[in-house]
């Protein structure tokens, strides 16, 4: 970064904010974007800018998307007596991949992890609760990811929902412990899916 001209160091820096990128792969992709054609550049910097500006959380599930509530909340055809609770907006998109699943979706925006400092109330777990609440439901699948964290965050809602009289299931295992919901394959999803079990 030292010795760079301050717009390069000032890139390389931003570049460092990423995840898995160092000062040196931060520095290799600042000065790839220097070769870059000026018009890629615009494009690259509009991305960035639109994708904080042009997403909003939907009122309803807590996924991002353009307009909320998102078209998933919107669409009547889908059955609103069945909430799959997941961590990310990534899942949703690997369970929608299976087409198995058909009702609504609920996104935490994370798991606990007291090692990360990620308390439920750092979750959407009061937004699910107050949804429950508004509108009752049949079911509530749990599919946090396989792993220390998701488990935590799955047990804790079971209790948590004990008193809403609600069936309260959980994605089987056969996924890979310790993964990511998103990286399982369709097949092994849906099948997960298919064997969730009562909490
Ligand atoms: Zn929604």
């Amino acid at each position: 970064m030292w010795g760079y001209p301050e717009p390069v160091s000032r890139l390389v820096e931003q570049f460092m904010k990423l995840p898995g990128i160092g000062p040196k792969t931060a520095a290799r992709l600042a000065f790839h974007v220097l070769t870059m054609p000026q018009e890629d550049v615009s494009a690259f910097a509009q991305a960035l800018h639109d994708v904080k500006t042009k997403l909003t959380e939907c009122q309803i599930c807590c996924n991002i998307t353009e307009a909320s509530p998102c078209p998933i909340c919107q669409d009547s055809s889908r059955d609103e007596s069945v909430i799959c609770v997941v961590q990310d907006p990534k899942d949703v998109m690997a369970m929608e991949r299976t087409h198995e699943f058909h009702g609504k979706y609920h996104v935490l925006h994370g798991a606990i992890s007291p090692m990360e400092g990620i308390g439920p109330a750092e979750l959407r777990i009061r937004e699910l609760l107050q949804r429950i609440a508004d509108h009752p439901v049949q079911e509530v699948i749990l599919a946090t990811n396989p792993n220390v964290e998701g488990e935590a965050t799955a047990m804790y809602l079971s209790k948590l929902l004990k008193p809403f009289n609600i069936r309260v299931t959980r994605i089987a295992h056969g996924l890979p412990v310790g993964g990511d919901l998103e990286y399982a394959d369709e097949i092994t999803l849906a099948k997960a899916l298919e064997g969730r079990r009562a909490l």
